[in-house]
């Protein structure tokens, strides 16, 4: 591979000298924001001038000033808008199309091949592009093998429109503790995670998936959730310690980060102890836990939206929504950070706009302008991506999206998107 910008310079020479001059770069854009939002900043600005040459952010600043710089540049007049960076959601399974039953789970997973599933993926992937999420970290294909990353490479090579993928391939659990169980022992179903038991196999899936494109590695920390008296959650561990530990360690040596799936306190304390990077769900969060994440930097990724789609299976999923709900307002005050994640794909891509995550997130104990940071720069942060993604400034992608009203007034407008723009391409305007 080392080799290959040579061959290609020795390639080109001689074509190089029979062509005519390099083209022109592309022509410089710039958009007019009546207000932005840059997802860093504590204040909107207004009359803001987005400079964009190809892919990226050249300039942002008073629009008089940043218009001086490219007198030539095709205008985009989003005047009468606010402009915010696009949207991240950093919890979603393309391969999956909501599963609030287990025969819903067991219909995608037996009777629907991969291919039809990955075909709706990149529905999925251009369906959430179109609601403004310009970014997905995708935690897991439930049974559909690699083909996340099938769908991330024919995005990246612009065969269809989709938001940007971070995959995590198959994700793990140990044997007998993830769908699809076992009702007939003579039958081995197909199961919705990699099975891995033991320390070496750990060791094994991270490295198989990591060759199969995974940029990050997710695994099922717990199961069977229940109340104690004190109202407590607790919940039963999947991994032991050493389990747990060989799959992060192993993880962040190849260079990528874990998110694990953790409900009860159980769960999520056993997490913690592994060194994972994100806490998936995380409904079961108790004081001292927060304090470990605040401690260690690790994220939290409450998924509200899905907690409040599967009330109807009962059980003890009607109580988590409430639970989750006094946690989320105690990690605010206590400085978690909270990266936006919804969990689509546990419920339906075509039924609910991811964006409804933000609303429940300023009815929980966030400012809008905490919110709308959650779902921008706090998720570039958790994916390690502040110098690509997640804030309008010079240098980052250009991925935008535009809405018609202030939604630091009324954070709902996130569900409006009017205008999508990804790596300096248009991909909505209303
Ligand atoms: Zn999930």
């Amino acid at each position: 591979m080392r080799r290959l910008p040579l061959l290609l310079a020795v390639l080109a020479g001689p074509l190089a000298a029979q062509a005519p001059a390099a083209p022109a770069p592309p022509q410089p854009v710039l958009i007019k924001a009546g207000r932005l939002i840059d997802g860093r900043s504590a204040q909107a600005q207004t009359n803001v001038g987005i400079l964009i040459e190809g892919e990226r952010i050249r300039a942002v600043g008073p629009l008089a000033q940043v218009q001086a710089q490219a007198p030539n540049a095709r205008v985009i007049d989003l005047s009468q808008m606010t402009v915010l960076p696009g949207l991240i959601d950093t919890h979603t399974h393309l391969l999956l199309q909501g599963d609030i039953t287990s025969q819903e789970y067991e219909d995608q997973l037996l009777k629907q091949s991969i291919p039809y599933r990955a075909i709706l993926a990149a529905r999925n992937a251009r369906l959430a592009l179109e609601h403004g999420f310009t970014t997905l970290r995708d935690v897991e294909t439930e049974g559909a093998m690699y083909a996340d990353v099938d769908v991330k490479l024919a995005v990246n090579r612009g065969e269809v429109p989709g938001a940007r993928i971070f995959a995590s391939t198959r994700a793990m659990a140990p044997t007998g503790m993830y769908p699809i169980g076992g009702p007939n022992w003579e039958i081995e179903l197909p199961h919705g995670v990699q099975t891995v038991d033991g320390v070496e196999n750990a060791r094994l899936a991270v490295r198989e998936q990591v060759q199969h494109g995974a940029d990050w590695i997710k695994y099922y920390s717990d199961r069977r959730y229940y109340f104690t008296p004190d109202s407590t959650l607790r919940s039963w561990v999947n991994f032991t310690d050493d389990e747990a530990r060989a799959i992060v360690d192993e993880t962040h040596r190849l260079g990528r980060k874990v998110a694990a799936h953790a409900i009860g306190s159980d769960g999520i304390a056993a997490a913690l102890r592994a060194g994972v990077n994100s806490i998936e769900h995380g409904d079961g969060l108790t004081d001292s836990l927060m304090d470990v994440m605040v401690r260690n930097n690790v994220y939290w990724v409450p998924t509200v939206t899905v907690g409040v789609h599967v009330v109807p299976r009962g059980g003890v999923w009607p109580a988590l929504v409430a639970l989750e709900r006094r946690a989320f307002a105690r990690a605010v005050r206590k400085g978690v950070k909270i990266a936006l994640g919804t969990d689509v794909g546990g419920f339906p891509w075509t039924e609910i706009n991811q964006a409804k995550e933000f609303e429940y997130y300023v009815q929980y104990g966030m400012t809008p302008m905490q919110a709308i940071q959650s779902g921008t720069s706090v998720a570039a942060a958790l994916l390690g991506q502040e110098q690509n993604l997640g804030a309008v400034a010079p240098g980052l992608y250009a991925d935008l999206v535009a809405v018609a009203g202030d939604p630091l007034r009324d954070i709902t407008e996130l569900q409006r998107v009017k205008f999508v723009m990804k790596g300096g391409t248009v991909y909505l305007s209303q």
